[in-house]
């Protein structure tokens, strides 16, 4: 009887209790889709403003505005956090051409990788050799590889659902190909965009040369899939083509950039602190407005939307728009650093970096009590057709806070569209979807709000 009573009322205060989420979480969703602000704040990040690679004039147009709306959002505490970044500037046009006999010529679409060295003034022409992966490299030699390009050309898997597993499967082609063709005499490499469509647009992305000395570093290009189809194409038929490319992109020394951070200080345990965030720089091709404009005013709304619906948050949430994720992770850095130099004590940290697509859930970087914990919300989040809580990764900006204790987590937003634009011209705000936006923003501000009203299980409450 006494059991059965306790179940009763157990069950009764999960009821209770599941109604007051059930309608916060609903006010929450209501708000962000009649009165969001998260597509104005892109429309002007994208089109006002445009690409935003660090340390150029757009980042730092980025960093002033998103500080002056954030400061008209009548936040406790807004600031900029200095930091360091690196600036590498495109110039002008890549070019390229595939030469199947002297004089007949083909253009095809290409892109400096970021971080890339420039060709000669004279761009470089040379035979050109096919392989699927870094791998190959070793198995032709240094006889087949010395004073030609090198072509990287392994695409990404169409059978992975999640287009990021498809894109992790590849892009040590981009990051490191340079490096190591250059370790076989290779003249330069271009590497098949990380793009599952077939298109005309070259894709950017961060690329390294490792320890590579300055004077045995050679240029890295991207070349649209298209082109890449045709290129492969033509080497089939006659190994022997030529190909051009010209760019002349530039390294210059690091210049100040911005964390921009802003601050509802919390009612009960001001010093646990939950962040939101995404980075506000972007590659230069577009106006980055997936990656990671869509992140950028979606974290900015979870503020607004908490202030707006009358919650007033036991622990002190952050904002933090990182800079220069692209090509450094400087402010992600930064901002770890600085943490960890002031003993704060963060205990929850989400990310959105998968662009503005519907949001279909969560990853969690955290142990499987809190995990389990979490999926006890899912049910909360059903009416709004977010159904995947999976264990994983969460995101690059918020990664170097990882500490024992701290639960991380990446808004997963439907992937299927993302790398058709991802670090390309075509990453432009017409491709945004406001109401996918606004759901994002929404999800994310849900989940704020549950992890601020419950916490972490009984790790936090010690530490704390
Ligand atoms: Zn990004």
């Amino acid at each position: 009887m006494r059991i059965t009573l306790l179940i009763a009322l157990l069950t009764l205060s999960t009821v209770f209790s599941q109604t007051a989420d059930e309608k916060q979480i609903k006010a929450i969703y209501d708000m962000a889709l009649t009165n969001g602000k998260a597509y104005d704040w892109l429309n002007h990040l994208s089109n006002q403003i445009g690409g935003r690679l660090s340390g150029s004039v757009q980042a730092q147009q980025a960093v002033d505005y998103t500080r002056n709306q954030l400061d008209s959002l009548g936040l406790d505490r807004v600031w900029l956090q200095p930091v360091m970044v690196p600036k590498w500037v495109r110039g002008t046009p890549e070019f390229a051409y595939i030469e199947t006999k002297p004089g007949l010529t083909t253009n095809v679409p290409i892109c400096a990788l970021g971080g890339s060295v420039a060709t000669p003034d004279v761009g470089i022409k040379a035979n050109i050799i096919e392989v699927k992966g870094i791998e190959d490299l070793e198995k032709l030699g240094i006889e087949n590889i010395r004073g030609k390009i090198v072509f990287y050309n392994r695409p990404m898997d169409p059978t992975k659902i999640s287009t990021f597993s498809a894109y992790s499967g590849c892009v040590d082609q981009r990051y490191s190909g340079a490096e190591e063709a250059g370790k076989y005499g290779a003249l330069g490499v271009i590497v098949r965009s990380m793009n599952l469509r077939q298109d005309d647009y070259p894709h950017t992305g961060s690329m390294s040369y490792g320890d590579t000395p300055v004077q045995n570093r050679i240029p890295a290009a991207a070349i649209s899939t298209k082109g890449a189809d045709l290129l492969s194409t033509t080497l089939q038929l006659n190994p022997d083509i030529n190909f051009y490319f010209k760019q002349n992109c530039k390294q210059f020394d690091d210049v100040e950039s911005y964390n921009v951070i802003g601050e509802i200080k919390g009612t009960t345990y001001p010093n646990e602190i939950m962040i939101v965030g995404g980075h506000l720089d972007s590659w230069d091709l577009g106006d980055g407005s997936h990656d990671d404009g869509a992140g950028v005013v979606q974290s900015m709304d979870v503020l607004r939307l908490i202030k707006a619906s009358g919650y007033k948050p036991k622990r002190t949430i952050r904002v933090v728009l990182f800079m220069n994720e692209e090509n450094g992770l400087r402010g992600g850095n930064k901002y770890a650093e600085v943490a960890k130099s002031k003993k704060e004590n963060h205990v929850f940290a989400l990310e959105s970096d998968a662009g503005g697509f519907t949001p279909r859930g969560f990853s969690f970087d955290c142990s499987d009590e809190e995990f389990a914990q979490v999926q006890g919300w899912k049910k909360l989040f059903e009416p709004y057709l977010i159904h995947m809580f999976i264990k994983g990764g969460s995101g690059a900006d918020i990664g170097p806070l990882k500490d024992e204790g701290l639960v991380l987590a990446g808004l997963r937003p439907d992937s299927q569209r993302y790398f058709d634009h991802h670090h390309a011209e075509n990453d432009t705000f017409e491709h945004v979807n406001k109401r996918e936006l606004e759901l994002g923003a929404a999800t994310m501000t849900s989940l704020i709000y549950l992890a601020d009203k419950y916490g972490f299980g009984i790790q936090k409450k010690i530490k704390g």
